[in-house]
C-alpha cells in the first residue's frame, strides 16, 4: 500500500504512471500580480455563495459513488482514462493508525483492497471540510496518481468543475487554504475549526501511544510536510511557476 503513494519507485498500481497535470495542462507561470487578483475573486465568491445552512446539512462524509462521478469527470476534462473503482471507505485501524496519527499521514488508498482508508472522527476530530477533501484525494490516488501535488491538483478539478456552489467552495477553501496568505473563512467554518481543535485536544491528551511516536517523529525530522501538497508557508510569496497555482489558475481560464 505504501507503493502507492510514490514512496518507493516499484508501484503495484498498473495506471500509476501518468502523465503528471501540470505537464499535461503546460500552465505557464502566473505574475503574482494576476495570482492575486485570482485569489481575491476566489475569496469573494466564496464568501457570496457561502451558506451556513447548507453547510451544516452536509453530510459528515462524502458519498462514494458521487466523489468518483466528480472525479471522473474531472479525469475526462484533462483527457486522462478512469483509473480504479474504490470499493469503500473504511476506518484507519491497527498499527496503521498508530503510524498515520503519530507521522501525519491519517489516510491512505489501499492497493491490494481498493479501499479508501481513513481516521474516524473519534480517532482524528476534523472538519467536513477535511473529511471531503481527504476522501477526494484518496480516490484520486486510486486513479492512478500517486504524487501529491498531481492528486491535489485533481482533487481542486473535481470540486471546482461541480455544480453545486458548496463543492464549489471546497475547491475555493482548498486554494485559499494553500495560498500561506491572509484571508478571511466563513463564520460557520471558523466556529467548526474551533470545535474540532478543542476535540482533537482532548482526544490527543487520551493518545499517549501516538503521542510518543509523534514527538519520536518530530525530533527525527520524520513527519508529512504540507509542501508536497501545494501548500505555501504562511506569509511566503508564492512562485510564479509553482506547478499546483499554475496548474489551477490554468485551468480556471
Ligand atoms: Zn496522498
Amino acid at each position: 500500500m505504501v507503493s502507492s503513494q510514490g514512496v518507493t519507485p516499484v508501484d503495484l498500481v498498473p495506471s500509476a504512471y501518468r502523465l503528471r497535470p501540470s505537464v499535461a495542462l503546460k500552465g505557464p507561470s502566473v505574475e503574482s500580480d494576476k495570482l492575486q487578483v485570482f485569489l481575491a475573486e476566489q475569496e469573494k465568491q466564496l464568501h457570496d455563495s457561502f451558506s451556513a445552512e447548507a453547510y451544516h446539512n452536509l453530510p459528515e462524509w462524502p458519498n462514494l459513488a458521487q466523489l468518483e462521478l466528480a472525479i471522473g469527470a474531472a479525469l475526462k476534462h484533462l483527457s486522462y482514462p478512469k483509473g480504479r473503482e474504490v470499493r469503500r471507505v473504511k476506518k484507519l485501524w491497527g498499527l496503521t493508525r498508530l503510524m498515520g496519527l503519530a507521522y501525519g499521514g491519517p489516510a491512505y488508498h489501499d492497493v491490494i483492497s481498493a479501499e479508501v482508508v481513513v481516521a474516524s472522527h473519534e480517532d482524528l476530530p476534523s472538519s467536513k471540510f477535511w473529511k471531503w477533501t481527504c476522501v477526494a484525494h484518496e480516490v484520486v490516488h486510486a486513479q492512478g496518481f500517486t504524487r501529491e501535488m498531481d492528486t491535489e491538483i485533481i482533487t481542486w478539478l473535481a470540486f471546482y468543475l461541480s455544480t453545486d456552489p458548496m463543492k464549489q467552495n471546497f475547491a475555493r477553501m482548498m486554494l485559499l487554504q494553500k495560498s500561506g496568505q491572509e484571508f478571511q473563512w466563513p463564520a460557520e467554518l471558523l466556529g467548526e475549526f474551533k470545535r474540532v481543535r478543542e476535540e482533537r485536544k482532548k482526544v490527543q491528551a487520551e493518545q499517549w501511544l501516538v503521542s510518543f511516536f509523534r514527538t519520536l517523529g518530530e525530533s527525527s525530522g520524520v513527519q508529512n510536510s504540507g509542501a508536497k501538497y501545494g501548500t505555501v508557508s504562511k506569509g511566503k510569496k508564492i512562485p510564479e511557476d509553482h506547478e499546483f497555482f499554475r496548474s489551477v489558475y490554468k485551468m480556471a481560464h
